[in-house]
């Protein structure tokens, strides 16, 4: 006889920071939860290989709607994370003279509009002014995506009475069926099958989001990708400091949370492919099977990852500082990037979730900061 379906509240789709925290915050709750991560390791991707700024709203001065809603959700991740934040740097922002689409004043009237502190900085021996057009000391701390991502774990096993959690299995198949979800639940390493039944499904797949959709009958959310490279360096001179050059085809350098390495992005160098489909669709993804547009891998793990584009990303925010600060390269890091294509022309980073379906309820988080984990509680009902 064929053992009757498991049964869960909310099955949860993506064991990233999103899905993690909102399968936490539904067992606290008292719900059962069934939270569903197809590699064999949670948190691999987005929430680890990410620039750590616990975004204050400077980064943003085209999406005043981003600004304001980073600044919402940082007191409160700031309190609930304060032993995985570095709040001991000096954070700079900065103008570059050439090519940027903001300017010093711009720059000013943003942050004093945002309620945000920028203090213009005169003459500091580490940067270079020929380049510069303004720099300014402001606030913004770097969380440590490795402490938070051990926390979270951490607190997934301490809540395993209610939360059941699915690694290395993929959605076989999934149908409404009375006023719930049917879902075959597929393991990847024996292939073995079962069939369990959700009250409510939360997609938490970021990259993945439209793949899940689509499983579900449901409709897309207009997304692009992009395979992102983050850089790791050392160095004696730029310890305790990061700087941000705004606003256009620039980058950023900043401490990784609390590791003593430095991230560096860059506009212009850190994206090596883009994908304008609403799945992550790559030339590279022929030379690896086991990843696919609606299935992606690891891309840090992945034999047909970029080479990396460390010199140019190096380069390029070295004209920013003066000749005497040196970086050691250490590492780079990839993943896929994910944009609501709607955000292409203010730049901005909101995090939106759609209900894609009443009854059963059908949820799609698209996560744009790691600070927002909390609109989930404004949205979904149990
Ligand atoms: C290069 C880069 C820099 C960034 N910088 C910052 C920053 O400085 N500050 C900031 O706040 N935010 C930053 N972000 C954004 C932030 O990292 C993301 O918004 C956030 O990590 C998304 O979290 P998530 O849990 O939704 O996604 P993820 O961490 O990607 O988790 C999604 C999970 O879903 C799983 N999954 C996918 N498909 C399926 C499937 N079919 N079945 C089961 N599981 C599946 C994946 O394996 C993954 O584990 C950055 C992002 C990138 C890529």
């Amino acid at each position: 006889m064929q053992k009757s379906p498991e049964r869960y509240d909310f099955l949860i789709v993506g064991g990233g920071i999103f899905g993690i925290y909102a399968a936490l915050y539904l067992a606290r709750r008292g719900l059962r939860i069934c939270l569903v991560e197809k590699e064999r390791e949670l948190l691999k991707k987005a929430s680890i290989v990410n620039q750590a700024r616990l975004h204050s709203g400077y980064h943003y001065p085209r999406s005043v709607a981003t600004a304001l809603m980073s600044d919402d959700n940082k007191a409160r991740f700031t309190t609930d994370h304060q032993d995985f934040i570095n709040f001991e740097f000096e954070k700079y922002y900065a103008i570059d003279r050439f090519g940027s689409f903001t300017d010093s004043q711009q720059f000013e009237r943003f942050c004093a509009f945002i309620g945000i502190p920028c203090k213009a900085v005169v003459g500091h021996p580490l940067f270079n002014y020929h380049r510069l057009e303004a720099l300014y000391s402001t606030i913004e701390y770097a969380f440590d995506p490795y402490l938070i991502a051990d926390y979270y774990r951490h607190q997934l096993e301490q809540a395993r009475e209610q939360v059941e959690v699915r690694m290395y299995t993929r959605l076989a198949e999934a149908c409404a069926d009375g006023g719930e979800w049917r879902v075959v639940l597929e393991g990847l390493a024996y292939g073995q099958q079962q069939e369990v039944r959700a009250g409510q499904v939360i997609n938490a797949t970021y990259a993945g989001s439209n793949a899940i959709n689509r499983l579900f009958g449901l409709s897309d959310i207009d997304l692009m990708h992009e395979i992102s490279e983050m850089a790791f360096l050392t160095s004696p001179q730029v310890q305790g400091i990061g700087l941000t050059v705004m606003d256009g085809q620039f980058g950023s350098i900043m401490p990784y949370g609390l590791s003593g390495l430095l991230s560096l992005s860059s506009v212009a160098y850190t994206h090596h492919k883009v994908s304008y489909d609403n799945l992550p669709r790559f030339d590279c993804q022929e030379q690896n099977p086991e990843c696919r547009p609606d299935f992606t891998a690891i891309c840090n793990a992945c034999p047909a990852k970029p080479r990396s584009n460390y010199r140019k990303m190096l380069g390029q925010i070295s004209h920013y500082f003066n000749e005497s600060v040196q970086f050691q390269y250490f590492t780079s890091m990839f993943t896929i990037k994910s944009k609501l294509k709607a955000s292409y022309i203010d730049d901005g980073r909101p995090t939106e979730i759609s209900i894609l379906n009443d009854n059963p309820r059908f949820y799609c988080i698209f996560a744009g900061k790691i600070n927002s984990i909390y609109e989930i509680e404004k949205v979904v009902e149990f």
